[in-house]
């Protein structure tokens, strides 16, 4: 069972391609994160977050959900 869900995968990387907000980034100075059942994972470095806000995973993030 990985850290995040299916639903919460697809919910963080709609977050992190929508342009509504600020994406999550690599605080080493890479790009932007993508969400993984392992976590949120650089492209360009070994750095992992495990943890992401509520609002973002269970997609309240997006107005268009309400
Ligand atoms: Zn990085």
């Amino acid at each position: 069972m990985g850290i995040f869900s299916d639903d919460e995968i697809t919910e963080i990387n709609r977050y992190q391609r929508s342009g509504m907000y600020h994406p999550l980034t690599c605080p080493n100075g890479h790009g932007t994160l993508v969400a993984t059942p392992d976590g949120l994972l650089c492209p360009e470095c070994e750095y992992r977050q495990t943890w992401v806000h509520a609002w973002i995973r269970n997609g309240n993030w997006d107005v268009r959900n309400r």
